[in-house]
């Protein structure tokens, strides 16, 4: 198969790769689309020892089902499978399992090839109809889907009526406000410093897509995501949120650089991290893309696998206005 191998940091190298082979419980999938994550640009970059060159990078995936009892069907991959007899999965949060395993992190190869391979458990079928590139928008959406739950239900009162903000307009951000639209929150704003990011959100649907200097007043929101996760969105979330609000954190970068915990305390604010999403919601966030219900998902922009190393080179430069650059083998 063609796979797009990284086999240096900053190098991209479209090359024929042996096929993945079966495996008891596993299938073989067609790539018909992977999306480009925030953490492949970080292993691209060199910053991610757990993913040691040569690799085949790409979690994002969705295609067509080759081989096993779903041979046939279009599915969208869960890339994060973790051993079933672990504690944390018996406890329904498979995915803080330290034993949790991610496709694109060894031992197992991600999609950006023509063919990848996953546990039969991970496949959630699609519409015949539904495009893949849309259908491969599923993981990035469930890390938001799950940053919103959670910090709403640390937040203890009902979203309508509640003023939520995102920092960053990124596939997480833009996502997150999405789905903070769909379960009804009062009032949903996204900051993004990037203008044609914001015009972007303002396209998918979300009207307060402001720069910085345009945020609504300090200690105003109930619930602040920060999808970004550096010292200055810190620094804004602890301004932004008001007494007895949530801040959510779905930043990997390291440090902790801006947080107010003087003011997190005087004001019983609640600051967790979100990371990932359990398999339950994977399933519900691919039922609300097939069903539209988080709009039409134009903020995505598709390129050729063999055009991956000009698609990432445009991310590192900013010179892209889409929120995610999807892939097509
Ligand atoms: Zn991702």
């Amino acid at each position: 198969m063609k796979a797009l191998v990284q086999t240096a940091p900053h190098v991209l190298v479209l090359r024929d790769e042996p096929d993945p082979a079966p495996r008891e419980g596993e299938a073989i999938i067609r790539v018909e689309a992977v999306g480009i994550c925030g953490s492949d640009m970080h292993a691209i970059h060199g910053h991610d020892a757990r993913r040691p060159t040569p690799i085949i990078l790409g979690h994002e995936i969705a295609g067509r089902v080759l081989d096993g009892p779903l041979a046939g069907r279009r599915v969208a991959v869960n890339p994060l499978w973790t051993p079933p007899d672990c504690r944390f999965a018996q406890e329904g949060r498979p995915h803080l399992s330290p034993r949790r395993e991610i496709l694109s992190m060894p031992p197992r190869p991600g999609g950006f090839a023509e063919l990848a391979r996953a546990p039969i458990e991970n496949l959630v079928e699609i519409p015949d109809d539904m495009l893949a590139a849309k259908a491969a928008l599923a993981e990035p959406v469930a890390v938001a889907y799950h940053a919103v739950h959670h910090c709403a239900r640390l937040l203890g009162r009902p979203l309508p009526g509640a003023r939520c903000l995102v920092l960053g307009g990124g596939a997480i951000g833009l996502a997150a406000a999405l789905v903070l639209r769909q379960a009804g929150a009062g009032e949903v704003w996204l900051i993004e410093p990037n203008a044609a990011r914001r015009e972007t959100a303002r396209r998918a649907g979300i009207t307060h897509a402001e720069p910085p200097e345009a945020a609504p007043a300090d200690a105003s929101c109930a619930l602040v995501i920060d999808a970004v996760g550096a010292a200055v969105t810190r620094a804004a979330a602890c301004r932004l949120a008001q007494a007895g609000g949530v801040i959510v954190h779905a930043g990997l970068l390291p440090g902790a650089d801006g947080l107010d915990v003087r003011r997190l305390t005087l004001q019983e604010i609640t600051f967790t991290g979100t990371y990932c999403y359990t398999p339950e919601e994977f399933r519900v966030v691919v039922r609300l893309l097939a069903e539209g219900r988080l709009g039409a998902l134009e903020w995505l922009e598709t390129r050729a696998l063999a055009d991956g190393a000009a698609a990432v080179a445009d991310i590192d430069a900013g010179r892209v206005a889409a929120a995610k650059i999807v892939l097509l083998p």
